[in-house]
């Protein structure tokens, strides 16, 4: 296997483009385990960890942009006030170990149904920036990004190079369920975010699916329900509806983890949790304005 060492990000993406077929490793969180249980041998490995501008993040134009070699640590430590549905996603990923090497833009490139930052990253509404050196810099709207399981829209000479996000201005949550509290593959995850400018909400699910999804029929449930403009706690039946709006969009299958039934009941659990607390606080903060 050859190990090929970029000494800046213009060479990484010439080196993509002359061996497309090259394994790209960030913190090498998922790769490594795929090479040591041998499930996986790539011609080459394309180590990112060379090019330093991965690692930076910045507010631009009012959007904040997170290179893809930017660690979960650094998202949970500095980025929970303006991301906190994805700081809350990182916070639950593996030990401190893997938060410390595991990137998002790691978790993008495996597109496992079952990675933590999916259901905020479409909940966010984030855009994924990609780059390939024969025709530079494309960005995917992070719906359109996941294809099947496992597979996304980057083309084989493209590389992740940074995650777009807008600032939450509204309250966000992720929420999953494993078969323990830590060090654990979901079972089924839960994302929302509300944005009270447009009166709208959007949701990411995990792992109950090909691919990370959103529950459309049940964003479009709560345009109508949620009472923006003379705002009062939700009813029961609101939660009720929109955690069973969830379930239905889910495409669980059973498996190792949990068997599809459970999947769609537990997912309609963490969704009417996760929007009673963003409702709550979206109350306290319009009672503090
Ligand atoms: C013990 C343990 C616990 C874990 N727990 C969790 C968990 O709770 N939740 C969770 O979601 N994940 C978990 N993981 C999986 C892993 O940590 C995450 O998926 C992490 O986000 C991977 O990031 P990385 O930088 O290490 O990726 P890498 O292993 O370096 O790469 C992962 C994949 O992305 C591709 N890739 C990397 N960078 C790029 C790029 N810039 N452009 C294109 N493709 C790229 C690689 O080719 C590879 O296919 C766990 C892993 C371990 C070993």
């Amino acid at each position: 296997m050859d190990f090929l060492r970029p000494t800046s990000w213009a060479d990484a993406l010439d080196l993509k483009a002359a061996r497309p077929e090259a394994s790209p490793i960030q913190g090498g969180t998922d790769m490594m385990v795929e090479l040591n249980f041998d499930k996986g041998r790539p011609s080459a490995l394309l180590d990112l960890n060379p090019c330093r501008e991965l690692f930076e993040y910045k507010e631009i134009d009012g959007q904040i942009r997170i290179g893809s070699g930017v660690p979960y640590v650094r998202i949970i430590n500095r980025l929970a006030g303006p991301l906190p549905g994805l700081a809350q996603a990182s916070r639950t990923v593996g030990s401190p170990q893997i938060r410390n090497r595991g990137t998002v833009g790691g978790n993008l490139g495996g597109a496992s149904p079952a990675g933590d930052a999916h259901p905020a990253l479409l909940a966010g509404n984030a855009v994924v920036e990609v780059e390939s050196a024969a025709r530079g810099t494309r960005m995917i709207p992070i719906d359109d990004f996941y294809i099947w399981v496992r597979k996304t829209a980057l083309e084989a000479d493209e590389l992740i190079r940074a995650i777009w996000l807008p600032p939450a201005e509204g309250p966000q949550y992720f929420s999953k369920v494993g078969t323990r509290n830590a060090m654990v593959i979901a079972v089924c995850s839960f994302s929302i975010a509300l944005y009270p400018a447009s009166a709208t909400a959007r949701t990411g699910i995990g792992s109950s699916g090909p691919t990370p999804l959103r529950a459309e029929p049940a964003e479009e449930f709560l345009a109508t329900q949620l009472p923006w403009h003379d705002p009062a706690p939700l009813t029961e039946q609101v939660l009720r509806e929109f955690g069973a709006l969830v379930a239905a969009a889910a495409k669980p299958i059973d498996d190792v983890r949990g068997t599809a039934d459970y999947r769609k009941h537990a997912l309609s659990v963490l969704a009417r949790r996760t929007l009673g607390w963003a409702w709550t606080d979206y109350l306290a903060e319009r009672k503090a304005a």
